[in-house]
């Protein structure tokens, strides 16, 4: 991570004065998450300006402050100030604040100086796609670990601000970087592509999530396919051949290009997938004449094809497969990817997947739901973002829950379409109950629920639904 000298030389492009030799110890948007000898990065957002923290960042040790000429006023913790167009201070002592014209502009152009600076045998491999970036970046980063130095990005931070903030954490030796890319409108990939420079592009797959902010899908798959766009001719795109936009995308890669899925015609194709429930799923890989078992951690048949696009990563690398496999065993220990598996009451067992939830991962959680023993509970809440697809998602939900699903619960009321679709495709009323908040569920579910329940409780983030799981949980 770049030192307070560093920051200084990145910004202004001038040598820096005396000091700053300390290295700033993280980077982040939110005063809430600044720790002592962190970055803060002052962002003007649509709720709140990032500007009327600055005083809160530099109480809690900030050492670097990134904020906008126009809007910063000077705080009570002393400071020192250096407007980044007309650097005149002698020595940077800590805390430094930098005046710039636009923090995010600064932020992302600071990045990409860092990324520049990094050792020249550095590959980064850049992951986008409607679901499953997070899972798809977890895994590669594990299956590039054993062999490599390997940075991934922190999180969830794949945005405009995101990606250059994770960036600015990557130790310079790092060999190998797998950075989650997501947008909101057009030319963001490409931007966020001009500043990490991957050499290998994963696209996971292109859904109708949120169309709200893109409009079509059409649109989505055309931001998408900028990050296939940017590879250099010497790089690789991988790309998911079950899904027809991804498909596509083979026309528009001006490199070699690698694709995944579940027939033979992919580069790299998987067969005789088995979930075993809570265990994890099993399948066997099919490369060229080899053709390996392998046993995953991960949840879900779907998970399978997180695991196609990681192990097309290693392949790519002249990993073996032992290696590539034997990656993925570490996770077990690990948390499961996002999805967490806790007893609740009544005997019941939660399955806690409230991180984030759109019509393809509802879907994805629902053929895991209808893969176990006991009976089986869909907790399910609003998804939000869909735009012109919210009814149309909301009933394929509905659909498939009433074939898989002993009792269907929603929560809120967007899910009451999920209700209707369910009753509408013959699920009996008594087995649906429909209430407007947590509360209520957390409620009516202390009633229904019975020893031997397998309750998947899922929704979009902003629903809190991890609040249900939280009061329904039982300590071991
Ligand atoms: P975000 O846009 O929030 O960053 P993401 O693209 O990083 O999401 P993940 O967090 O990896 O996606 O997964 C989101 C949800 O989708 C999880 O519930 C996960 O289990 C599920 N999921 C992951 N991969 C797939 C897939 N290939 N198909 C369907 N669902 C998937
Ligand atoms: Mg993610």
């Amino acid at each position: 991570m770049p030192t307070i000298a560093e920051v200084y030389q990145g910004l202004t492009g001038k040598p820096p004065p005396h000091g700053g030799e300390q290295p700033v110890a993280d980077w982040v948007a939110d005063s809430r998450l600044v720790r002592a000898g962190a970055a803060f990065v002052a962002v003007p957002g649509e709720q709140t300006d990032g500007h009327n923290y600055i005083g809160e960042a530099l109480a809690r040790g900030a050492v670097v402050v990134i904020a906008e000429r126009a809007r910063f006023a000077p705080t009570e913790t002393p400071a020192t100030v250096v407007d980044v167009a007309a650097p005149d201070v002698d020595a940077l002592t800590p805390p430094v604040v930098f005046l710039v014209d636009e923090s995010l502009h600064a932020v992302q152009e600071l990045a990409a100086w860092w990324r520049a600076r990094a050792n020249p045998a550095l590959r980064v491999v850049g992951v986008t796609g409607s679901v499953g970036k997070t899972t798809v970046k977890e895994l590669t980063a594990a299956v590039l670990a054993q062999r490599f130095r390997t940075f991934k990005s922190r999180g969830n931070y794949n945005s405009d601000i995101g990606l250059p903030l994770t960036l600015l954490t990557m130790p310079l030796d790092t060999e190998r970087a797998v950075l989650e890319m997501a947008m909101t409108r057009r030319g963001e990939i490409a931007r966020l592509a001009e500043i990490a420079r991957p050499h290998v592009g994963i696209v996971t797959n292109v859904e109708p999530v949120h169309l709200e902010r893109l409009g079509s899908i059409e649109a989505i798959a055309a931001a998408k396919a900028e990050l296939v766009e940017a590879l250099p001719p010497d790089g690789v795109a991988i790309l998911n051949g079950d899904n027809e936009w991804v498909r596509a995308m083979r026309d528009k890669a001006p490199c070699r290009v690698f694709t995944y899925g579940l027939s033979p015609d992919n580069d790299l194709w998987a067969s005789d997938i088995v979930s075993h429930g809570l265990e994890g799923i099993s399948f066997r890989f099919h490369y060229g004449d080899e053709t390996v078992f392998a046993r995953l951690p991960l949840l879900g048949r779907h998970s399978v094809h997180g695991a196609l696009a990681a192990a097309s990563v290693g392949l790519l690398e002249g990993q073996p497969w032992s290696e590539i496999i034997g990656a993925w065993r570490k996770l077990a220990q690990m948390e499961r990817l996002r999805i967490v598996v806790v007893p609740g009451v009544n005997g019941s067992t939660l399955i806690d997947d409230t991180y984030n939830a759109s019509p393809p991962s509802v879907l994805a959680a629902l053929n895991l739901l209808a893969d176990l023993n006991g009976r089986k509970v869909a907790v399910l809440g609003d998804m939000l973002e869909l735009g012109e697809y919210e009814r149309k998602g909301h009933e394929l939900v509905g659909i498939r829950a009433a074939e898989v699903a002993d009792l269907l619960v929603t929560v809120g009321p967007r899910a009451h379409l999920i209700a209707d679709a369910a009753r509408s495709a013959g699920m009996p009323p008594d087995r649906i109950i429909e209430v407007e908040d947590r509360q209520e569920a957390i409620a009516r579910l202390r009633e229904v629920l019975q020893p031997g329940d397998m309750v998947l409780v899922k929704a979009s983030r902003g629903i809190r639904l991890d609040e249900v799981v939280n009061a329904l949980a039982v300590s071991p």
